[in-house]
């Protein structure tokens, strides 16, 4: 089979066509500056990159240069589109509507709009790629594959906010989580690579990237995460505060005569180790300033791994224990040292990090020592392939 995914932006158009069974991916690349100009970039494994500049005035325009390009002759990976089985798309909140993945139907596009509230930025770009791909392609099937889905089998003593109980009835305020995707990749991976009855084990994920969320899961099931209503909550990120005390708000907002949505583009886009450091948002950055002296890149480091390090006390003891501790995603996978730096301090929980296995970068492994009471796993993420797998198997009933 082969499916095509799409993570459409508001600006942006990211697409694999990829084998669900073996992984195998044909081509990616991505559509940009989408109602501007409009720009493609096209990866084929074991070829040149290929870049074209291409009027794109709305997603229909990307999604066409893109099924064009899979085509072409010379560029292409296939003879014709009648060769893509299905579009499986990232949508990133599925409020309380969705708990799995579902077949995009008219109910399923009325269920992502009234979630548009509670994503205002991303649903409505995520649906501006599934018209384009109906308009497109009207025949081919279509999956929707929420990035909250997999943390809605948390207890409500995780999910809710201490507010008033109308607003969780009325407005659907609570916590959420998202990275839900690839939180359901690496867990399904830790339990295989333990070879254990999931049941038996407690796992905290750490998906620490741009954005990073970590989630507590036991018998494969989320029960915890620390993204809430939004991605801006958990621990700091690129450009977002993470956790902070709400009244920080007000405070500036009062001090400096902002409006609350100025504060919060401050806190989503100027925050985060980007705010704290002056000097990017970009981990290996830091890591390079850190190691040049830069205070404040290194403080920077400094707070990011003892906020991921809290969170995984907190969640062991949420847990009651912890057998499995993952990183993923591009700091997650990639940085030896900052997985070092998190799991100073965490031996008191039995996690011996193994300093040789931990220099692996990008595959998957083992990095604690033999003698460690907890796992810990390097997982290498993969979003597009669960996203394939899911669109597969709802296709195939
Ligand atoms: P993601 O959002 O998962 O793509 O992760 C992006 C982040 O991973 C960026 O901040 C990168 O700096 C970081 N990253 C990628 N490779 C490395 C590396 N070798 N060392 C440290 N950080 C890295």
């Amino acid at each position: 089979m082969k499916i095509l995914v799409i993570n459409a932006g508001s600006s942006s158009l990211k697409y694999q066509l990829m084998d669900p069974d073996s992984g195998e991916v044909f081509a990616k690349g991505q559509c940009e500056r989408i109602g501007l100009d409009g720009k493609l970039t096209h990866r084929v494994p074991g070829k040149d990159n290929y870049a074209e500049e291409i009027a794109m005035p709305t997603h229909s325009e990307a999604i066409e240069a893109v099924l064009k390009i899979l085509v072409d002759p010379q560029l292409g990976v296939i003879s014709s589109t009648d060769e893509i089985d299905a579009v499986g798309h990232r949508v990133l909140h599925g409020g309380m509507e969705f708990t799995e993945s579902c077949i995009i139907d008219d109910a399923c596009i009325a269920a992502i709009e009234r979630c548009i509230p509670l994503g205002p930025l991303h649903n409505p770009a995520n649906l501006m790629g599934i018209r384009a791909c109906q308009n497109v392609m009207p025949d081919k099937p279509q999956v929707a594959v929420f990035d909250t889905a997999f943390h809605m089998t948390m207890p409500p003593k995780a999910y809710m906010y201490a507010l008033p109980y109308e607003y969780y009835e009325k407005d659907s305020v609570r916590r959420y989580g998202f990275h839900g995707t690839s939180h359901r990749y690496v867990t399904a991976r830790a339990i295989e690579m333990m070879g254990k009855d999931p049941k038996e084990l407690k796992i905290i994920n750490c998906h620490l990237g741009n954005g990073s969320s970590l989630s507590a899961v036991v018998d494969g099931k989320c029960q915890d995460t620390s993204m809430g209503l939004s991605p801006l909550a958990g621990v700091p990120m690129g450009t977002r505060s993470g956790d902070i005390d709400p009244c920080v708000v007000q405070y500036l907002c009062n001090r400096y005569e902002l409006s609350v949505d100025e504060m919060l583009n401050i806190l989503n886009k100027k925050s985060g180790m980007a705010g704290m450091s002056g000097v990017s948002s970009d981990f290996r950055d830091l890591e390079e300033a850190a190691a040049a002296g830069n205070e404040r890149a290194a403080l920077a480091l400094d707070k990011f791994a003892y906020e991921v390090r809290k969170y995984i006390g907190a969640y062991a003891a949420a847990l009651g224990g912890l057998d499995v501790l993952v990183f993923t995603a591009g700091v997650g996978e990639n940085s030896g040292q900052m997985r070092e730096r998190i799991c100073n301090g965490l031996e008191f929980l039995g996690v011996k990090l193994c300093p040789y296995r931990n220099k692996k970068r990008g595959e998957e492994a083992v990095i604690s020592t033999d003698d460690s009471k907890v796992t810990v796993l390097l997982i290498p993420t993969n979003e597009e392939l669960m996203i394939a797998k899911d669109t597969q198997a709802l296709v195939q009933g």
